[in-house]
């Protein structure tokens, strides 16, 4: 069960924490659960809906959602990538061979993109030392009026406690300034608890949907 109002309510908490930045809502994994298509229509003020995959894009998309919508992880091949192309979606780049795809099937128009930087997680993304020429090869396979953006995990951004996450930023914080990007770093717990790491855009999910991202906290 969910409340739509609630989650309307929840996205205008996540904009208040972060006001300097624009909120790409997460409605991955249908919409933790929710129901894509609904949650999506009860969040058509967020600036941004982020996916996992195309495919999820491509259902917001064919059922009439006009927003931007950022795919996290990407394209796999070349029928998903004209799949996203077509249909206007934002894709993030977090491995090389998923440059090497724009860089050899060259769309146009060119899709807006993402760069995924590992700055600690240790998941996903391109470590810090290769990340600046995989961010220019970026900006040249996807030539547009915008510049790729900069995306990046925190690890341990729900313990308030832990430096690591100051440790993060100040890995990847100067980066993104080199390369005047911008820079999208927060989920829920970098958004209601780390200030510095709000950046242009933040990305809640859990806090949208009524739960605390924070550890031993209702
Ligand atoms: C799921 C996800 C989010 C949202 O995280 P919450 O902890 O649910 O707020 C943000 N960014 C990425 C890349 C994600 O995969």
């Amino acid at each position: 069960v969910i409340d739509l109002d609630a989650l309307r309510h929840n996205l205008a908490r996540a904009r208040a924490a972060a006001p300097y930045s624009r909120v790409m809502a997460a409605v991955k994994a249908n919409a933790y659960g929710h129901g894509l298509l609904r949650v999506a229509a009860a969040l058509r003020d967020a600036d941004a809906l982020a996916v996992a995959r195309v495919g999820e894009g491509v259902q917001l998309r064919d059922a009439g959602s006009r927003l931007r919508i950022v795919v996290l992880e990407g394209c796999f091949d070349e029928q998903e990538l004209a799949e996203a192309t077509g249909r206007e979606l934002d894709l993030v780049v977090h491995q090389p061979d998923q440059l090497r795809l724009l860089q050899r099937v060259r769309p146009a128009p060119a899709p807006r993109c993402w760069l995924k930087v590992d700055s600690g997680m240790h998941r996903l993304g391109f470590d810090l030392e290769s990340a600046v020429d995989a961010y220019r090869a970026l900006a040249e396979a996807a030539p547009g009026a915008q510049r790729p953006g900069l995306i990046t995990h925190l690890a341990n951004a729900d313990d308030l406690a832990d430096p690591y996450t100051r440790h993060q930023l100040a890995c990847f914080l100067p980066l993104a300034q080199r390369l005047g990007a911008a820079v999208s770093i927060s989920n829920s717990a970098g958004l209601l608890g780390w200030a510095e790491a709000h950046g242009d855009w933040v990305r809640p999910g859990l806090m949208l949907y009524g739960a605390s991202p924070f550890v031993g906290r209702r």
